[in-house]
């Protein structure tokens, strides 16, 4: 059996080729893939070969933001169907390593995560019409769930532990920097948990006008209102929490003026060294807090899509067929356009 895949030998080097297919071993199931979504890591790794330290460094079939149906079960497998539409958990953690062992699983030493050029050789990812992946990873969805919106689990998830990260939602007010996929997916996962008030900010219209259609109370676009913001930095700043979402350093200078002494920002977007007016977060008792990935919200996340409880499809803004991906990756680049761009494969 073959499958297409979609595969980066480097910078803007993208080929759809044809690999084998094994059949599904114990425990494992074949999954014919329906969409996958790009995400900034894939981008990045198209774009420029990588991001920081982590360059790709032999061919890799990227993504990891997959959905697809159950196409063959692998011996001993009773928990899935065949025909049964499933969101493919990327995030493979060891479950045997120290932190592991503790359940810090998304801090595993030996994590296999889809698509990731971090470990040698390379996870390959979700690329492709078939893979082939332990039942464990796949979490149902209804028939009724479109591919591309199952596929949002992944980003949603990475969203929900950030909320999870904010502590108290309910009742307070919430900035959000940033308002790419994983800023509006923060923006749904702090209505879900009761915000008071959400507010949002980027750089373009367009997207922030998404931002509007998922509840959004305020958008303000940093670049062309800056005033805007001024309001809220009077009396040490309003805000409780703040998901920085854009790792821009005047966004994260904004996040730290307006958010109240004792609010927290939860530092979502990932960059490389960023200037941070210390003084601030030292005279303010600003909680700064990271987040990293995900573990058991994946399975959340599902169900979430699954039930309409939040509504993913505003986030994608394109689809194009595995066959385009040049051009898709293209446009996913491009902000002021693009949000969420979605790759379709063969069982969509
Ligand atoms: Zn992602
Ligand atoms: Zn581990």
């Amino acid at each position: 059996m073959e499958t297409r895949v979609c595969r980066l030998y480097g910078q803007h080097d993208l080929r759809i080729e044809t690999a084998d297919v094994p059949q599904p071993g114990p425990g494992e199931v074949l999954v014919a893939i329906g969409a996958g979504g790009i995400c900034g890591s894939d981008l990045h790794y198209f774009q420029d070969g990588g991001f920081g330290p982590i360059r790709v460094r032999e061919p890799i079939i990227l993504g990891h933001e997959i959905a697809g149906t159950i196409s063959a079960l692998g011996e001993g497998v009773t928990s899935l169907k065949v025909g049964q539409k499933v969101a493919v958990n990327p995030s493979r953690p060891c479950r045997t390593c120290k932190y592991c062992t503790e359940g810090l699983f998304a801090h595993c030493l030996a994590m296999r995560f889809m698509g990731s050029a971090l470990r040698f050789p390379h996870e390959q990812g979700g690329f492709r019409d078939l893979v082939v992946t332990d039942a464990i990873q796949c979490e149902p969805v209804g028939a009724h769930v479109d591919h591309a919106e199952a596929a949002c689990a992944e980003p949603l998830a990475v969203c929900l532990h950030a909320a999870n990260q904010a502590g108290q939602l309910e009742g307070r007010h919430v900035l959000i920097t940033g308002a790419g996929p994983i800023g509006l997916l923060c923006l749904a996962a702090a209505r879900r948990a009761g915000a008071a008030s959400i507010t949002v900010t980027d750089l373009q219209d367009a997207t922030l006008a998404v931002a509007t259609r998922m509840g959004a109370s305020q958008t303000i676009n940093v670049m062309t209102q800056p005033e805007a913001l001024e309001p809220f930095k009077a009396d040490k700043g309003h805000f409780n929490v703040v998901f920085e979402c854009s790792a821009a350093a005047p966004a994260l200078r904004a996040a730290i003026e307006c958010v109240r002494p004792r609010g927290r920002i939860v530092q979502v977007g990932v960059t490389g060294d960023l200037p941070i007016p210390v003084n601030l977060i030292v005279g303010k008792e600003i909680e700064f807090v990271g987040t990293h990935r995900f573990h058991e919200e994946y399975a959340l996340a599902a169900r979430l899509i699954d039930s309409g409880e939040i509504d993913v499809k505003p986030v994608i803004s394109h689809r194009f067929a595995l066959d385009d991906a040049e051009e898709a990756f293209r446009i996913a680049g491009d902000r002021s356009q693009a949000i969420k761009v979605s790759l379709t494969f063969a069982s969509a």
